[in-house]
């Protein structure tokens, strides 16, 4: 069962490793549907979609995953940059809503910065806050720039989170996103966790990540994971439509690295030198 820590300021424990859902709408419906549920089974309740993954139809697809549960939920979806107006964020939550079959998020987030003016997103997002629509609100592939334009708008304590892409690969933010994070009480919640592609990757990095997975009898996906939420205020949502890869996530928490692991891990995929903004997918 994956331990739980504090998301943010918001007060609120989240489990430390939840599950994406992005382009499961390509996946076995009825296996991504199992796979959820497996992992709310296994405690990984904080459960991240977004009204573009699949025009709609993945958050029709956690519906029916989450049927029955949702009080047992983490649940979080993104509103599209090109709706993020003041009116447009409110109607896209209530479509988002209605789509999942619920009467409330437990995190909104922008999902990237756009045109329409941040205050606006911001100001509907504390809108929905008020009327109950949810209870929390966040941002997605912010850089610390835009980190700190958000906290001048929005005052301190009220962005609970900043999700942005974070694997071996892809250690970027660490230089200055999760730092400013960590100084605001912001959760960073890393996404693409096993980088996409080929992984574990091929060569001397990947070797170097099966001997500890092999050093732990773990496998090299449950390394990643405990590698990416080693510091408290890192969340991880690995995305998986197959129950038994959702089970391998979920043991994950079972496995503690030690200074060794790290500094071997930190060889094998050092943090690139530091480049203005953040990467995204
Ligand atoms: P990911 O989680 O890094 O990788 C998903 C892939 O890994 C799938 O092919 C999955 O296979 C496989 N996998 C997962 N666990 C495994 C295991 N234990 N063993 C073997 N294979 C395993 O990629 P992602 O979907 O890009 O990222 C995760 C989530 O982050 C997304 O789903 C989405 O919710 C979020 N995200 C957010 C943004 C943003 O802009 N905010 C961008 C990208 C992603 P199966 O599906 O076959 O099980």
């Amino acid at each position: 069962m994956p331990p739980r820590r504090e998301f943010g300021s918001s007060g609120v424990r989240v489990p430390v490793i939840g599950q994406g859902t992005w382009q499961m709408e390509g996946d076995d419906r009825q296996s991504a549907i199992e796979a959820l549920r497996a992992g709310i089974d296994l405690g990984m309740t904080h459960i991240d979609t977004a009204e573009l993954y699949g025009s709609g139809r993945v958050e029709q697809l956690v519906a029916e995953a989450i049927a029955g549960r949702r009080d047992e939920l983490y649940l979080v979806s993104k509103v599209m940059p090109s709706n993020a107006s003041r009116a447009g964020t409110i109607r896209a939550c209530e479509q988002s809503l209605k789509r999942l079959r619920t009467d409330r998020l437990d995190c909104y987030l922008l999902h990237w910065p756009g045109n329409h003016p941040l205050a606006e997103t911001i100001d509907a997002f504390e809108q929905l806050r008020a009327d109950g629509k949810i209870r929390a609100w966040g941002v997605s592939n912010f850089d610390e720039r835009e980190l700190e334009r958000a906290l001048e708008i929005a005052g301190p304590g009220k962005i609970a989170c900043n999700q942005v892409l974070y694997n071996l690969a892809q250690r970027d933010i660490e230089h200055a996103v999760v730092p400013w994070c960590e100084a605001h009480g912001v959760a960073v919640v890393g996404y693409t966790p096993f980088g996409g592609s080929r992984f574990p990757p091929a060569g001397r990095s990947g070797k170097a990540l099966v001997e500890v997975a092999e050093r732990h009898g773990a496998s090299p996906y449950q390394v990643a994971l405990a590698f990416l939420t080693r510091a408290p205020t890192l969340f991880a949502i690995p995305k998986a439509s197959s129950p038994k890869h959702v089970r391998d996530n979920a043991a994950a928490a079972n496995l503690a690295l030690d200074p060794a692991d790290i500094a071997a891990l930190d060889a094998a995929f050092p943090r690139p030198r530091r480049r203005p903004g953040v990467p995204s997918l």
